[in-house]
């Protein structure tokens, strides 16, 4: 009882910490077709799995007066459990892919909560980029607008630079990227250069026609990122006129007061043109990974809480 409630105090400290001390994964494993078939374990289960370890190790040293881990906390031994994972265990490196709409913003959260790795949004910083007026924003900015892929160049850039951090040292969920062959290819350059790999490519599916109607009725938090739809998920002030139109000042987020927007590209005329790249350039991108045997399709097209099944059975080895 004693055990299991530290356990599970220690793997949700793991869980929220993300960022301490980091750990070198060069060499630490070399991503061939044999740990491409026994992909890495979802953190989850390894966060769990260290803090059982660290436990159990501080137990079994209590009574059998072991030198492993003598004299460390419970803290400090958790950290060197966590640490050994850093180094010797696979990152989990995971690709939600589907077209604008098809969820994958609303679901990445949930990944993160179970894994404890971060989303790495190729859009949502390009819009942090754009809201800053940075270079790179300036630069991007009028692409995205019209719907249209922002250079390979700056994405792989800002992906680069990103993948670096501390909170990366167990693995990264990508949302939006790799979105070309280029990028794909960029991508598994750098990890090659890690002795990493892709371990897991989430396809989420929607018929086209589905998501129109999904991204126009689409209104946002921009701090939080918050998500609501004006025919399935409405915010609790939405007020429409007689003739069924929303009036758009009544659309308020539900837990700050604060106003909604719609992003600039969510128009049916910017979507016809995501659209089209999605089906001329990022689709390819699965053919890339299909070979390696990890590319899992789901089925994006119903409630939120299925999709969210689904996705947790794609992650398990
Ligand atoms: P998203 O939030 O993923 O729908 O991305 C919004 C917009 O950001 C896209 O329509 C593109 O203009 C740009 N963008 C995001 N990720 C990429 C990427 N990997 N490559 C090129 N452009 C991107």
């Amino acid at each position: 009882m004693l055990l299991s409630t530290s356990a599970r105090l220690i793997s949700r400290r793991l869980i929220q910490s993300g960022t301490r001390r980091t750990a070198s994964t060069s060499n630490a494993f070399r991503c061939n077709e044999e740990n491409l078939r026994n992909k890495a374990l979802p953190y989850y289960a390894s966060a769990t799995a260290a803090a059982l370890v660290a436990v159990g190790a501080i137990q079994h040293n209590n009574s059998q007066n072991a030198t492993a881990t003598e004299g460390l906390s419970v803290q400090e031994a958790v950290n060197a459990v966590e640490d050994k994972f850093a180094v010797y265990w696979p990152r989990n490196i995971i690709i939600l892919f589907g077209p604008p709409g098809a969820g994958k913003g609303s679901q990445a959260p949930k990944i993160v909560d179970i894994m404890g790795i971060p989303q790495l949004s190729t859009g949502d910083m390009l819009r942090a980029a754009v809201a800053a007026q940075s270079e790179v924003g300036k630069q991007a900015a009028a692409v995205m607008k019209a719907g249209g892929l922002v250079s390979d160049e700056i994405v792989v850039g800002i992906i680069r630079d990103r993948i670096k951090e501390a909170d990366c040292r167990h693995g990264f969920i990508l949302d939006g990227f790799p979105r070309t062959i280029v990028q794909a290819k960029a991508l598994d350059k750098m990890l090659t250069e890690e002795g990493a790999c892709v371990t897991n490519v989430v396809e989420f599916n929607v018929p086209d026609k589905v998501l129109e109607e999904r991204i126009t009725g689409r209104w946002i938090h921009k701090k939080s990122g918050r998500s609501y739809h004006v025919k399935y998920a409405p915010p609790k002030s939405m007020k429409k006129s007689w003739k069924g139109e929303i009036d758009t000042a009544s659309m308020i987020d539900d837990v700050t007061g604060e106003p909604l927007i719609q992003r600039p590209d969510d128009t049916a005329a910017a979507l016809k043109k995501r659209l089209a790249g999605y089906h001329n350039d990022t689709e390819d991108v699965l053919d890339r990974y299909k070979p390696k045997g990890v590319v899992k399709n789901i089925n994006a097209n119903q409630g939120m809480e299925d999709v969210w099944k689904d996705i947790q059975v794609s992650l398990l080895r």
